[in-house]
């Protein structure tokens, strides 16, 4: 076990270390602080209380008759006694006490013994002789001050570990979505991909963390799951012409019939052509998921293009007998991929022209329309029925009515992967046995 790892602790046990070193710093300065500082401003009061009431005596102190004598005795009392607590002694070489104030003699035995008196004296001479007014007071405060910190002696630790513990539990709550956090990531890695993290509340910063990190998990799963469908739709694709291409050698390698060698070898021919146009399409779809791809805008000439699309298509239409009813202006431009545009136009005419009807029409019209410029293309054709409609651009999808072995199913969805490039628009309505109208909108701002 390396040191790092047996000297690991948990967050929730930092926590609670921190908030009592932080407790124990804070009763560190502010106890001892606050008690110097009420200590000071009752002993301060009591030295004022002392000073004055020794001023009180000394103006009380007269000479009578060759005699010193204290002047005004009961008022000098009565201010003494409002002092309370202070006790007053003067003393002079005759008349050893002079003056002792009421209970003082009592008081000056105490101060003897407890340690709780103040004490302040001041020399004065009158009449030749030095006068001594001593005056003492009881700082009974620290007597008080003193059973306070015995308390406290046993408070703060009581005080500490309570707080200890609750720091602990509400570090342990605060952090238990935490916990489930890990829990989860946990059941992810052992390939549990539909556990979400439930039951947190959205509201605070854990709740984000969990409502992000349960977006993330769907993403990467819808993403995982569509690589993995696309991956076994890709290679069932391939599996059937590979089959046809092995079972049309066999038979070719088995006979010596000429008429049956060439026509496997042409079936042979037409398969791999199917799968080299398969294969290409796969790889256009997954460089543009991947990103790789070059995108290059520029002016492009809407009627020469469509016509130069036509006349690719130029057998396939003979043989169909379909009629091109090319109402596109000349004067139509839009800003796009040359490449791509050229493709989109490939799949949607060739669409047309392989679910068209034998002499059948197709209508080529544009339009500029909210801030698009629109190619629609209309067929009479088969048609899309509507439940079919809904999935004509996903990958592989090939609607019922037209399970034919010419398409591949990949052919929209890079149309749609090509106009999504450009910010574009596709719309498609169609009715079964009536035919097909689909409208690609390019945005006419010049990129
Ligand atoms: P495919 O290579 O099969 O044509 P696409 O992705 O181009 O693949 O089209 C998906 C499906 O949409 C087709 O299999 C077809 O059923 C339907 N579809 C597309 N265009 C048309 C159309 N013009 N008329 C009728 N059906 C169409």
């Amino acid at each position: 076990m390396s040191l790092e790892k047996k000297y690991h602790l948990k967050i929730r046990t930092r926590i609670m270390l921190l908030y009592l070193g932080l407790s124990i710093l804070l009763i560190g300065i502010t106890i001892p602080g606050i008690f110097y500082a009420i200590s000071k401003a009752l002993n301060d009061s009591l030295e004022s209380l002392m000073s004055e009431t020794i001023k009180e005596v000394e103006k009380s102190i007269v000479l009578d008759n060759g005699e010193l004598i204290i002047q005004n005795n009961e008022v000098l009392e009565e201010k003494l006694l409002r002092n309370g607590e202070i006790f007053v002694l003067v003393e002079c070489p005759d008349n050893e006490n002079l003056y002792l104030g009421y209970g003082a003699e009592e008081a000056f035995e105490w101060y003897k013994e407890e340690k709780a008196w103040k004490r302040k004296s001041q020399k004065l001479a009158a009449d030749n002789k030095e006068i001594t007014i001593t005056a003492i007071g009881n700082a009974y405060y620290n007597n008080t001050l003193d059973k306070v910190l015995d308390m406290l002696i046993w408070l703060i630790p009581l005080y500490l570990i309570i707080t200890a513990i609750f720091t602990y539990f509400m570090a342990k709550t605060m952090l238990n979505p935490i916990t489930r956090i890990i829990h989860i990531t946990k059941e992810i890695k052992n390939g549990n991909w539909k556990s979400r993290i439930k039951g947190i509340n959205t509201n605070d910063e854990i709740g984000e963390l969990a409502k992000a990190f349960n977006e993330m998990i769907s993403e990467i799963d819808d993403s995982y799951s569509r690589e993995k469908r696309f991956t076994s739709d890709a290679s069932h694709e391939l599996r059937t012409p590979l089959s046809i291409v092995g079972a049309c050698a066999d038979e070719a390698l088995n006979t010596n019939d000429e008429f049956i060698i060439k026509e496997n070898l042409e079936t042979i021919q037409a398969e791999s052509d199917r799968m080299s146009t398969i294969i290409s399409q796969l790889l256009t779809l997954s460089r543009g998921y991947e990103g790789r791809y070059s995108f290059e805008c520029e002016e492009i000439e809407l009627r020469d293009s469509v016509e130069s699309v036509i006349e690719i298509f130029a057998d396939e239409l003979a043989k169909k007998q379909i009629t091109v009813h090319n109402n596109i202006s000349s004067e139509m431009h839009l800003y796009a991929d040359q490449g791509m545009y050229t493709q989109i136009l490939i799949n949607v005419i060739s669409n047309a022209i392989k679910y068209g009807k034998q002499r059948g029409n197709i209508w080529l019209n544009s339009d500029e329309k909210e801030s698009y410029l629109w190619l629609i293309v209309k067929d009479d054709g088969i048609g899309i029925s509507e439940e079919d409609l809904s999935h004509i651009f996903e990958r592989f999808y090939r609607a019922d009515s037209s399970r034919n072995r010419d398409g591949s199913g990949l052919g929209l969805s890079i149309v749609k992967w090509m106009v999504d490039v450009h910010h574009g628009q596709i719309n498609v309505e169609s009715e079964l046995n009536e035919g097909t109208t689909i409208g690609i909108g390019i945005p006419l701002i010049k990129r």
